[in-house]
């Protein structure tokens, strides 16, 4: 129940029915006995400026971005932190005393979801190139990753991630670069249901390297499935989803939420 004294936030997209964020902050609104909402808003790219500029007006506190709007937000915003510039993208919105600070909480997501597996490693292969790409790559530099190898379809958006730290292979390669690494990690949307299957050969992979998919539709993605039958530790894209979405509750409601195996199931079968 809420009153009219609700806290309002959201998730702009298009589409944005398959977003599992209203669920989320949901169950974590109702764990905290808060009076408060989180509604998901279906805008077109044309519409994005005039909904951005109407929040502050509609009292809303915060929204996330997804799908196609986190680069093309960036220019409604009132200020952007750090982090978020060096990703090029944002997907959360914090709205105080009528201003719109953009963040990435993405880069923050994918850490804290593979962090407890991480102890010892320092050189990844990043399947992709795309938005998520970029926060994964910032993160793991963030977190002192010696050599990231990163490779992509189309080789020129991998060559613009390119650092002193992280070099770019052409995606034929993607199964023979493998053989350096101790963390894999898939961030294409090769995998998804009903996208095609990510092809590759894990064979040059050691068993010792950490196997991670952020596309988490279905929970085990055919990389998943095949790293941890030939012994590989994996760790599966959820995690990142309800880590990401954390900081940005806080700052909406006030309060830091649980991340727990209830809400994981709840969100699986819920
Ligand atoms: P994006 O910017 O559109 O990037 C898509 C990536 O997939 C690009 O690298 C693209 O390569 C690659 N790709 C697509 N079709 C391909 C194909 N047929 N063959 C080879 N490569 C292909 O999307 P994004 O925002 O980075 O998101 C990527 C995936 O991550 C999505 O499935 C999304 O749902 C998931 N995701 C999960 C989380 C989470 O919290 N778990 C967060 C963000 C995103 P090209 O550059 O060659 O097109």
């Amino acid at each position: 129940m809420i009153s009219g004294k609700a806290k309002i936030a959201g998730v702009i997209g298009w589409p944005v029915s398959h977003s599992l964020s209203p669920r989320l902050h949901q169950y974590w609104l109702r764990e905290n006995g808060i009076d408060g909402a989180y509604v998901p808003l279906v805008v077109t790219p044309d519409n994005l400026g005039d909904a951005i500029r109407a929040l502050p007006k509609l009292g809303f506190r915060g929204i996330n971005l997804t799908i196609p709007h986190k680069e093309a937000v960036m220019t409604f915003c009132d200020e952007i932190d750090a982090t978020a510039k060096k990703i090029g993208a944002v997907n959360t919105l914090i709205i105080e005393n009528g201003r719109i600070a953009g963040a990435n909480t993405d880069a923050y997501g994918f850490m804290e979801n593979v962090r407890p597996r991480l102890q010892g490693k320092a050189k990844a292969v990043v399947l992709g190139a795309g938005g998520a790409a970029r926060a994964v790559c910032h993160a793991l530099t963030e977190a002192g990753f010696k050599e990231i190898v990163v490779t992509n379809r189309t080789l020129e958006k991998a060559q613009s991630l390119a650092t002193e730290k992280i070099a770019v292979a052409p995606w034929e390669e993607r199964s023979t670069i493998l053989e350096r690494a101790d963390l894999l990690v898939n961030t294409t949307s090769l995998g998804m249901t009903g996208k095609e299957a990510l092809e590759i050969d894990l064979s040059a992979l050691p068993k010792t390297a950490l196997v991670t998919d952020i596309v988490y539709k279905p929970l085990m993605p055919p990389l998943l499935e095949k790293a941890k039958a030939r012994g590989n530790p994996v760790v599966d894209g959820l995690g990142m989803l309800i880590y990401q979405a954390v900081p940005g509750f806080e700052a909406w409601f006030g309060v830091r939420p649980a991340v727990t195996e209830e809400l994981r199931q709840y969100l699986l079968h819920g």
